[in-house]
């Protein structure tokens, strides 16, 4: 049975790829600041749940006290604001959540790891190109390809790889954050603030994190072993 981590396993992108691999009967290892909101995710499921700060080294040190086959580095926030506008604590907070959780997770997660692992970031597009109003997330997903990339090219002869998927808007607490705080700050109705936030969509809709899951399934399946150091978008055709 192969053994999972998903990191930020409370919530949204991360929830569904979990209760994905729980039903594909892996053994799955949800961490996040939360224990309820794990405990949810979990559903009486078989899940282990772990509370940890991706952020925090010695959280994450003890978190890897096993071995895993498959981490999934999803924990991550932003928050929109001009870079004229990002405070010192907002640009540290997210670079330390967003990017170096994903380092730390990935560092750890390599000590016990065995040919055939894989290490899956949850990136973003917004990981791939420049967009206004977002800038320390934006700084931070692209730092994690640059993570991605490199560090492919360190595991390869190993037998492990590491790959991103680069979702577009996702139906999650995240996105609905966005739309509520667009809600207030113009005072819109939900329809105004959805087209303001996520803008014109080929699909005419976002994507789902089941979509997210199904992309991750795939990263971790021995048949995209030759898949390595690739950040895979998910947007409907959008990019
Ligand atoms: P979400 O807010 O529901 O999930 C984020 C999860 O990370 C939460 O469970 C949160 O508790 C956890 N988390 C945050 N800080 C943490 C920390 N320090 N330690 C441990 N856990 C922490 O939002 P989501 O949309 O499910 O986001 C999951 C990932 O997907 C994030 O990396 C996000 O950047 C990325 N993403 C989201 C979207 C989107 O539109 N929702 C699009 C592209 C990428």
């Amino acid at each position: 049975m192969r053994r999972v981590l998903v990191t930020g396993g409370g919530s949204g992108i991360g929830r569904a790829v979990a209760r994905d691999f729980a039903a594909g009967g892996d053994h799955v290892t949800i961490a996040g600041r939360r224990l309820d909101a794990l405990q949810e995710t979990d559903g009486g499921r078989g899940m282990e749940c772990r509370t940890a700060d991706v952020a925090d080294e010695a959280s994450m040190k003890a978190l890897f006290d096993t071995p895993f086959d498959i981490v999934v580095a999803n924990a991550g926030m932003g928050r929109a604001a001009r870079v004229a506008d990002t405070s010192l604590d907002l640009w540290n907070t997210t670079l330390a959540v967003t990017l170096t959780g994903v380092f730390l997770t990935f560092r750890e997660a390599l000590a016990g790891m065995k040919s055939g692992g894989r290490l899956i970031a949850i990136s973003s597009i917004a990981g791939l190109h420049g967009e206004a109003n977002t800038a320390a997330y934006a700084a931070a997903k692209h730092g994690v390809m640059g993570l991605v990339k490199s560090l492919a090219l360190e595991v390869a002869r190993h037998g492990i790889t590491c790959n991103a998927v680069c979702p577009g808007w996702v139906d999650t607490p995240m996105a609905e954050t966005a739309v509520a705080n667009v809600m207030k700050r113009f005072d819109i109705g939900r329809d105004e603030a959805e087209a303001r936030v996520f803008g014109q969509k080929p699909s005419g809709r976002i994507v789902k994190p089941e979509e997210v899951a199904a992309a991750v399934r795939y990263l971790a399946s021995p048949e995209a072993t030759m898949v390595n150091g690739h950040g895979l978008v998910i947007t409907g055709g959008e990019t």
